[in-house]
């Protein structure tokens, strides 16, 4: 069980949440275990000094980002193997979350090498916690794909999902992703921009795609920065779902019963498949 600092009886990787935004956002353990590590791999080491500094950190560091990573990623584990400790992380968020490190755990992983995670902020998550959209089943993609017939393209496979989809977007390419959006989906679908999270000009849109699109369209300022687009999921098709009676019946069951019993026995009840009931009570669950 990990304790408050870096531990002394094995060689550890620790995978350490940084602030996306706010320098403020790190947590005590996070502080106390990069001012312990032998050495911090960071993805850009210039940006990262700005926040170890304004924490008080000094320790050695090395770069390991996606033109090195292969390299690194040796280098890394050959301090691990000679006993020392080390942290990773990244220019923002927790590392490996559309950033450089996923090489660099497996391999750790595979070395039997302990790998520590010091969890903290992830845009993704800020994002969904005040989008008030659902959270209770989500499904996150990354960064769209950055020409427009591939990326209409995927936001047509994904047409039909009915948890809320999470999207990392840029300045760049914002309005292009938003414009694919309510083209290629419902314009009238919830969506809710979360840009520049915890910084000075942190603003957080919501509406039906067309509104946040023209929100965007009307102005310069809101074009500009880090975004996550929470979009909502596809209404579920009618006919996959039971009679509100026959959930009511489930949770009742669900209260006093093991979820496979309490679906068997909602489903004579109520005539519905039991199938239905059954991956329905997993989600209640
Ligand atoms: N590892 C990071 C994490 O855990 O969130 C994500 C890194 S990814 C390279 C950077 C993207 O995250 C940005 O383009 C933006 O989509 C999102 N992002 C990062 N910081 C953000 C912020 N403060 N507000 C909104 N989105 C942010």
């Amino acid at each position: 069980m990990p304790e408050g600092g870096v531990s002394n009886n094995r060689a550890t990787l620790y995978i350490v949440a940084t602030p996306i935004g706010n320098l403020d956002d790190i947590s005590l353990r996070a502080i106390r275990v990069l001012r312990e590590v032998d050495r911090i791999a960071a993805e850009d080491t210039r940006h990262s000094r700005r926040l170890l500094q304004h924490h008080g950190i000094d320790r050695p560091m090395l770069a390991l980002h996606e033109h090195n990573e292969r390299q690194a990623v040796k280098k890394v584990l050959q301090l691990l193997e000679q006993g020392q400790n080390l942290a990773l992380i990244s220019d923002a968020g927790t590392p490996l979350i559309s950033d450089p490190g996923f090489p660099l755990v497996r391999a750790c992983r595979e070395a039997g090498i302990r790998v520590s995670p010091l969890p903290g902020p992830s845009a993704l998550i800020a994002a969904l916690s005040v989008s008030g959209l659902p959270v209770d089943s989500f499904c996150f993609h990354g960064f769209l794909p950055r020409s427009p017939g591939p990326r209409r393209d995927r936001l047509q496979a994904l047409a039909a999902e009915t948890s809320t989809q999470v999207f990392y977007e840029s300045s760049h390419r914002i309005l292009h992703a938003l414009r694919d959006m309510v083209e290629v989906l419902d314009a009238g679908r919830e969506v809710c921009v979360a840009r520049e999270l915890t910084k000075q000009y942190e603003d957080v849109m919501q509406g039906s795609l067309a509104e946040v699109l023209a929100m965007v369209e009307a102005d310069g300022m809101r074009q500009r920065g880090e975004f996550v687009i929470v979009l909502a999921g596809a209404p579920a098709r009618e006919t996959n779902l039971p009679s509100a009676e026959a959930m009511r019946v489930l949770d009742v069951l669900l209260d006093e019963l093991p979820l496979k019993q309490a679906s068997a026995l909602a489903a004579r009840i109520t005539g519905e498949k039991k199938n239905l009931l059954y991956r329905l009570a997993l989600e209640r669950r």
